[in-house]
This record gives structure tokens, C-alpha cells and sequence, in this order.
């Protein structure tokens, strides 16, 4: 068993050391000791402790109940209060929370020792019960939610893929807490980074049979289903069997998916879809007929390759493609990871992860200011905020090859906190020096979007920085907001209002559909650049980027042009009337000096003259 960390809020110094001093000789750890409710809630947004122990009389202005049920509303972590009194009410109260033990002052170490074992087992049955039952209401709802089963297979389909991929993960993000042992190898995992990480890992799978079509040209497509009926069924079969979590889902026509959970050794994935292609390649018989088949396979893992379950999905399928043309019944990984980040992924990656968490407190963090050009009037209206890293060895890393390590962990939120801070501070900076006009642009990411007291921190934010929040834009993509709709559109109100602006990133590289955008109260619509790129030369470019434009201004959205690298493209974007741009061709992001320097020396980008030089 890993060791137990115990947080005491306590705020009568002497009793707290005297309480940590019997702790430690129980074998526990003390995560921390603090006097107040609001440092209670400051260390639980940086740490969880396994166990709190919480006096109900505390300073501040809230007391140990109350300091619960808003730590509640955070995280499940088991609660014992200690107190002299125990009146009806109190205790009434403190049933109401999370509360997993009481103990009346004083009490005997051995009382103490007993109520926390007690506590911690409780908190280990309940969670596993919670487990369980998700997983019974999957498998209830896989089985009663006809759209999201196929017809044919009875597997999964296309609809379920990323709930099942969230389920999957949660599942185990949930019980590397009680199980410290890793499965592969039996030995106990030393640190719980490790065991934590490894078991976010997802394995996703990308299967097609080979030259499918050739089967239903000659055995006609009764029997082509039948076949795939087969396969699903003996695909199904060995997954059950597999030592680890696996799930089939049925993609399209002959292909599948196949998602791998708690797998910490490349080898064992690799295994797997050799047997699975094994299996594929033994006879199946079909109206009397010994069938053939082979199979090509690509494989991704979440989140190295990518923490979103489209992309992740796509790059299999890109590895997939790849064993087809190498000539099929084989499996590929998909490789730009291996060239990013080394061979032996997950301890790799674990180096950059700790790495990362040292970057805020060692300075190694950067904002890049990428300057917004108003169209009709060539004026830098705002910018918008870009994270690079310095690292100390890999020189400036690029979000892209990062960000999404903090997203797996919980470092994007402090990551992004400190982002939006910098980001106040150096605009109001700008408002002071005469720059009173302009708005900074800010990335949040999924996670930090989803945050439950996301709207607390800007508020305090907004209060530090003493910035009008008229000046601050969020920029949000499409494929954070798909999912649970309700309550992001809810989210999106909260900040609106407090004035802040919210704009739509990348549109048109998600589900794009504006019918359905609609509904969400954003300001700004940024056409992802990879529209914008040639549109003089690409038609489709153009009709989709004239049409984005048009149905934006219909709905009062402001529409912001990204990646503008060539005056054609400029020229494109003034005809037709869209409202900002951003892009190479003007400037490129600037560290905080240089982009100061043209703020001062370029009032004005000459914007009709490049339009006038075109037409
Ligand atoms: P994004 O928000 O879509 O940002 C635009 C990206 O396009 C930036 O890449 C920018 O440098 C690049 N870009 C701008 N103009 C041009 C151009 O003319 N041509 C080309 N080829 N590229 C151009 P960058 O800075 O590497 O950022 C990549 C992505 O990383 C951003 O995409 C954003 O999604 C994310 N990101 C950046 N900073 C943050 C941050 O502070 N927090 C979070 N959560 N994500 C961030
Ligand atoms: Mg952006
Ligand atoms: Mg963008």
C-alpha cells in the first residue's frame, strides 16, 4: 500500500503539531497543515490529499462544515472532523457533507487511529461501488440505446466512440488511488506519477479488412454482411478474452475500432493486433465457402499522439493506411509521436511532464503577442496571446508539442492561470502607456474551460489586474463545446458576464456547423487558417470562406481571418468584408518588446494599398 496523506485544518498550532506528530507514528503523511477554510481550498486545488481531518471550529469566515461541502463540490475526499462540541445541529450538518468519521475532543490516539482506517476503507468500497455501477449503466444503456448500436455487429457504433474512450479513461483515472501495483510487471510503482500517467494511457486501434469490396462483388452483399458479422463476432470473442479493457466499436462498412485500456507496455499493444490478425487470417465459412481474409491495422495512443478522440482516431487511421500500401495484413503505429518525443514513449514523456511542472516556478514560460489587424482601418486592434516554453535543453517549444501534456495532467490549469494573469497585466500595461483600444485574445483550453471554478478565477483575476474585462477575449474551439452542450453554453454566460468576450477557434476544422453554433454565445468566429491558405487559387477555399463570412455577419459575429500569409490571400479577405486578420504577412507572434515596438511604430498597416495592388 502506498503511504496515506493526510491534510489537517486545524487552527490552534500546538494541537495540529501535537495531532501530525501522532500521525507520522501511525505510519501517515502529512500532506499539510492549515488554519483556515480558504487555505483548505487553496491546497486542494493544487494537491489531493487521501484523507482530511478537519476541526469544525475554524478561523475565517467559513467554519470546517462549510469548508467541506465547498471542498465536496470539488473533489470526493473523505472527511473526519474533530470537535468538542457535538450538538444536534452541528452534527445534522456535518452529516450533509462528505463526512466519513467524527471524533469528539479529546480522544485517545488509538479512537483516532481506528475512525481514519474505518474512513478510508469506507471511501475505497463506495468508490469501487461507483465504478461498478457506471460500468452497468454503460453496458445497460450500450444495450437499450438502439442509435448507438449497429445493427448489424451488435457492437458499438461511431456515436459511443468517445464516451466509451472518457469512460475508459475515467475509470482508471479513478483507481490508480487504491491500486498502486502495476498489473504488468507486479511490482509496486514508486511514485504514483508514474502509476497515474500510465494508466491514462489509451491505445487506439484502426482496423479495415483488405480489399473488402471484392467479397461483396462476388459473393454478393448478403453474404459480404454476413462476413462481417463473422469477424466482429470472433473480434469480439478475443477481446473479451484480452487480460486488459478493450472495446470493439464498428466504424463503417468493414472497418473497425478497437480501444485499449491500462496498457503500459508498447509490446503488449503490438501483441495484440498480431493475434488479431491471426484470428482474421483463420477461415471463416460463408454459404458453404471457406473465406479468406487479411487485415490492415493503425495504432494511436491517447495522449501522446493526440488527447482528442477524433484526431486520435484519424492518425490511427493514417497508420492504418500506411500498413495497406506496405501491402495489408499488418499493423502500423502511427509515428509522428516516435519522432517527437523519442522511442520509449511513456517514461519520455514522463521526463517532459516533470520538466513542465518546474517551467512556471523557473521563469521558462513566454507570451508571444500575435497583432490583430482591423481591415478597414489597418489598425492593430489586439493580439492575441501565444505560450511558448523555453526550455532549458530543447531550446522554444511550440504549444502544440506541449500543451497537451499539461491537458492530460492537471498542470494545464495552472499552466493556463498564469496565462491569463500575464496576459491582464501586460494589457493593462498597454492601456496605460496611450494603447487604451486594444484586446488580448487568450487560448483556454478544454480542461481549463471546464473547470468548475473557472468563473471565480477570472473574477479574482479581472479584480487583481484592475483591467476592464471588455479588453479580454477567450478564445474556445469547437471540439471543446460539442460535448454536454447545456452546460457549456451555460459556462459560456457565466463569462460573457463578466464582460469577457468569447471567440470560436479554428472554426470550420470541428462539426462546423453554424445551424448548430448557433445556439452558443460567442462574439467571434476565426476562420481556421487552413481555409484561408491559397483561397485565391482554391475555390473551395473561397466558397467556404465567403459562405463563413456571410452567415457570420447575418448572426452579428465579428469574423477574424487566421494564417494570412500572401497579399492574394489579404486582398481575398478585404473584398469580401471580413473584419480582422491575423496572420504571417503582417506580423508574426512577437515577445512582448518587439511587439511594444510596433505598436509604437506602426499606427497603421497600409492595408489598401495591398488590396489596391491586387485588384
Ligand atoms: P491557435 O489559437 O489557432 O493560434 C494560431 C496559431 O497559428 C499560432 O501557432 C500562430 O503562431 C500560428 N500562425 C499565425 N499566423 C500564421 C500564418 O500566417 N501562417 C502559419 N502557418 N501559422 C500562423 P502557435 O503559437 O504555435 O500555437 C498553436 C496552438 O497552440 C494555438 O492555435 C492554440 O490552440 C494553442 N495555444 C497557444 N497558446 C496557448 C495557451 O496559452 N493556452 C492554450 N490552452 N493553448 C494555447
Ligand atoms: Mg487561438
Ligand atoms: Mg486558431
Amino acid at each position: 500500500m502506498e503511504k496515506i496523506k493526510i491534510l489537517i485544518v486545524e487552527d490552534e498550532l500546538l494541537i495540529a503539531e501535537n495531532l501530525a506528530m501522532k500521525l507520522r507514528k501511525f505510519g501517515y503523511i502529512i500532506a499539510g497543515i492549515v488554519s483556515s477554510g480558504k487555505a483548505a481550498l487553496k491546497y486542494i486545488n493544487s494537491d489531493k490529499p487521501d484523507l482530511i481531518l478537519m476541526d469544525i471550529a475554524i478561523k475565517g469566515n467559513m467554519d470546517g462544515i462549510e469548508t467541506a461541502a465547498k471542498i465536496g463540490e470539488q473533489e470526493e475526499i473523505p472527511i473526519i472532523y474533530l470537535t468538542a462540541y457535538a450538538d444536534d445541529e452541528t452534527l445534522e450538518r456535518a452529516t450533509r457533507t462528505n463526512c466519513y468519521g467524527y471524533i469528539l475532543k479529546p480522544f485517545k490516539d488509538r479512537e483516532l487511529h481506528a475512525t481514519i482506517k474505518v474512513a478510508l476503507k469506507k471511501y475505497q468500497e463506495q468508490t469501487e461501488i461507483k465504478n461498478s455501477l457506471q460500468e452497468a449503466i454503460n453496458q445497460y444503456s450500450a444495450e437499450h440505446n438502439s442509435i448507438h448500436i449497429d445493427s448489424l455487429t451488435k457492437l458499438p457504433n461511431r456515436l459511443v466512440l468517445r464516451d466509451l474512450c472518457e469512460y475508459l479513461l475515467s475509470k482508471y483515472k479513478n483507481s490508480s488511488a487504491i491500486e498502486s501495483e502495476d498489473k504488468e510487471t507486479g511490482a509496486r510503482t514508486k511514485s504514483s506519477n508514474i502509476s497515474r500517467i500510465k494508466k491514462n494511457i489509451l491505445g487506439v486501434m484502426y482496423l479495415e479488412l483488405d480489399r473488402f469490396h471484392r467479397i461483396n462483388d462476388s459473393l454478393g452483399n448478403e453474404n459480404g454482411d454476413l462476413l462481417i458479422k463473422a469477424v466482429a463476432e470472433r473480434l469480439k470473442k478475443y477481446s473479451d478474452n484480452f487480460e486488459h479493457e478493450s472495446c470493439i466499436v464498428r466504424l463503417h462498412n468493414s472497418e473497425f475500432a478497437i480501444l485499449l485500456a491500462g496498457i503500459t507496455l508498447r509490446q503488449k499493444v503490438a501483441d495484440f493486433a498480431r493475434t488479431v490478425l491471426a484470428e482474421i487470417n483463420k477461415p471463416f465459412l460463408i454459404a458453404d465457402r471457406e473465406i479468406f481474409l487479411t487485415a490492415s491495422i493503425g495504432i494511436a495512443f491517447y495522449p501522446f499522439d493526440h488527447t482528442e478522440i477524433d484526431e486520435l482516431l484519424k492518425q490511427a487511421k493514417r497508420a492504418m493506411k500506411h500498413a495497406q500500401e506496405q501491402g495489408g495484413n499488418q499493423y502500423k503505429f502511427y509515428t509522428a509521436a516516435l519522432k517527437m518525443i523519442g522511442y520509449i514513449i511513456p517514461e519520455d514523456y514522463l521526463s517532459l511532464e516533470t520538466d513542465l511542472h518546474y517551467a512556471l516556478e523557473r521563469k521558462e514560460l513566454q507570451l508571444y503577442y500575435q497583432p490583430k489587424i482591423n481591415l478597414s482601418t489597418g489598425q492593430i486592434v489586439g493580439a492575441e496571446a501565444l505560450i511558448r516554453w523555453n526550455h532549458p535543453k530543447l531550446g522554444l517549444v511550440p504549444p502544440e508539442k506541449f500543451i497537451y501534456i499539461a491537458e492530460a495532467s492537471s498542470l494545464i490549469e495552472s499552466i493556463g492561470e498564469w496565462v491569463l494573469k500575464e496576459a491582464c497585466k501586460k494589457t493593462k500595461n498597454w492601456h496605460q502607456a496611450g494603447f487604451d483600444h486594444l484586446i488580448t485574445a487568450v487560448n483556454l483550453s478544454g480542461r481549463q474551460f471546464k473547470q468548475l471554478d473557472l468563473f471565480h478565477r477570472l473574477t479574482q483575476l479581472l479584480f487583481d489586474s484592475n483591467l476592464d474585462p471588455r479588453f479580454i477575449e477567450v478564445e474556445l474551439t469547437e471540439k471543446i463545446l460539442v460535448d454536454n452542450i447545456k452546460a457549456n453554453i451555460q459556462r459560456m454566460n457565466l463569462i460573457k458576464k463578466l464582460g469577457i468576450s468569447i471567440s470560436i477557434d479554428d472554426f470550420g476544422t470541428g462539426y462546423s456547423s453554424l445551424g448548430y453554433l448557433q445556439q452558443f454565445p460567442f462574439d467571434t468566429l476565426k476562420i481556421d487558417q487552413c481555409f484561408i491558405k491559397n483561397i485565391d487559387q482554391n475555390p473551395t477555399n473561397a466558397i467556404i470562406t465567403k459562405t463563413i463570412i456571410d452567415m457570420a455577419h447575418q448572426l452579428n459575429l465579428k469574423v477574424v481571418a487566421e494564417g494570412v500569409e500572401t497579399e492574394a490571400e489579404l486582398d481575398f479577405l478585404i473584398k469580401h468584408e471580413c473584419d480582422e486578420i491575423q496572420g504571417y504577412l503582417l506580423s508574426r507572434p512577437l515577445p512582448t518588446r518587439e511587439f511594444e515596438q510596433l505598436l509604437v511604430s506602426k499606427k497603421c498597416f497600409p492595408i489598401s494599398s495591398y488590396a489596391l495592388s491586387n485588384s
